[in-house]
């Protein structure tokens, strides 16, 4: 077996979308599956859309194009604010971009115009993360701008919360965003099917019944994919199986070492001063995965008896004290990962993939 390697279970991916679908067409919601912590992994795309999302949405072109490759022909959203130098690919291969400036979306209108295309805009509305998006006050003024050029339409407002500031979905700032969306149709005449309220982050919002009327879209990666591990951090939503990502590292080394550093110590490879706790001596492993792959902070070891000590580079330490029976090199340990780690294994490419279809 490879090593390190990541499996992914597509099964567990599936059911996860199929609840998070139907839990969101329950209350007039259409979903648009996020693939950009798998690096738009085809298959992890088809399972969600053998769930049933509308679409699928993508951080980066590089994953659109990967995407595309595989035959894959549903609509596209980009999600990351589309740079400048970039905005004739993101009409050749978006069908849609979640925007925040004007000046991009001038040019989206006339790369469209060059090639024959619309290409819509969900505009960024930001509602206090401080992340994307246009301030509340400004939106009017923004939108007038944009319905006077030709090659690009405005299909929605989104927001994008708990991002960057943490802020929470609520009934107040979302229901915001559905009013102001109600207030650009009314003044310009404009359909604007589509109020995007967010990501994972505001399904608890839903299933408390707390959801704003006007919101019909979310864009949903890490429920589908985690489970909503951090999402749903404090109180799990049982529909959902955490289960589908499982990281396998091997041991290099295993010594029985003292607990804490011998001699003058400064700061380590990183600039960070490390605190050890004194435990006497403990069987330790070094398994073969480091920072450059995953962060130490989000592993949670599958074995009790396994504990996080830290990590390097290219080295994880681990205090194997507890861990019955006791292991050898060559062994391999096994580990769920929070989103920080995922997105890192996922697109280090010294981290095996494997799919469990
Ligand atoms: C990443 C992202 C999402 C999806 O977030 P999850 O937490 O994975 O559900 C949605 N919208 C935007 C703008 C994003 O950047």
């Amino acid at each position: 077996m490879s090593s390190p390697l990541v499996t992914i279970d597509l099964r567990i991916i599936e059911r996860n979308a199929r609840a998070v679908v139907e839990r969101c067409r329950s209350a007039g919601i259409e979903v648009f599956g996020v693939t950009k912590a798998t690096c738009g992994t085809p298959e992890v795309a088809h399972a969600m859309l053998r769930a049933g999302v509308a679409g699928l949405a993508e951080s980066r072109l590089e994953n659109i194009l990967r995407l595309r490759a595989a035959g894959i022909a549903c609509p596209m959203m980009l999600l990351r604010v589309p740079a400048l130098s970039q905005a004739e690919q993101v009409v050749r291969h978006a069908d849609l971009s979640l925007n925040s400036e004007l000046n991009v979306i001038a040019a989206l209108s006339q790369a469209a115009q060059r090639l024959g295309a619309v290409h819509k805009i969900m505009l960024m509305v930001d509602l206090g993360d401080l992340r994307e998006g246009i301030w509340p006050h400004d939106l009017l003024s923004a939108v007038a701008q944009i319905v006077r050029l030709p090659g690009v339409a405005i299909v929605g407002l989104g927001t994008n919360l708990n991002c960057l500031g943490g802020v929470l979905p609520s009934a107040d700032n979302l229901g915001t965003l559905a009013a102001l969306a109600e207030e650009a149709r009314n003044r310009f005449g404009l359909e604007l099917p589509y109020v995007s309220g967010g990501n994972s982050g505001s399904l608890p919002l839903l299933l408390a019944g707390g959801m704003p009327a006007g919101v019909n879209q979310l864009r949903i990666g890490e429920a589908m994919l985690q489970g909503g591990r951090d999402t749903f951090y404090d109180d799990p939503w049982a529909a959902l199986d955490r289960g589908a990502f499982t990281l396998s590292a091997e041991l290099v080394e295993l010594k029985t070492k003292p607990s804490v550093p011998i001699g003058r110590t400064g700061v380590d490879a990183f600039g960070r001063t490390p605190q050890f706790v004194s435990k006497g001596d403990h069987l330790r492993g070094i398994l073969n995965i480091g920072l450059q792959d995953i962060n130490a902070e989000t592993l949670f070891p599958l074995s009790s008896g396994v504990g996080i000590v830290g990590a390097s580079s290219d080295h994880l330490i681990v205090d194997l004290h507890d861990l019955h029976p006791a292991p050898r090199v060559g062994d391999c340990l096994e580990f769920r990962m929070g989103y920080g780690s995922l997105l890192k294994a996922m697109t280090s490419p010294y981290v095996h993939k494997e799919l469990l279809q």
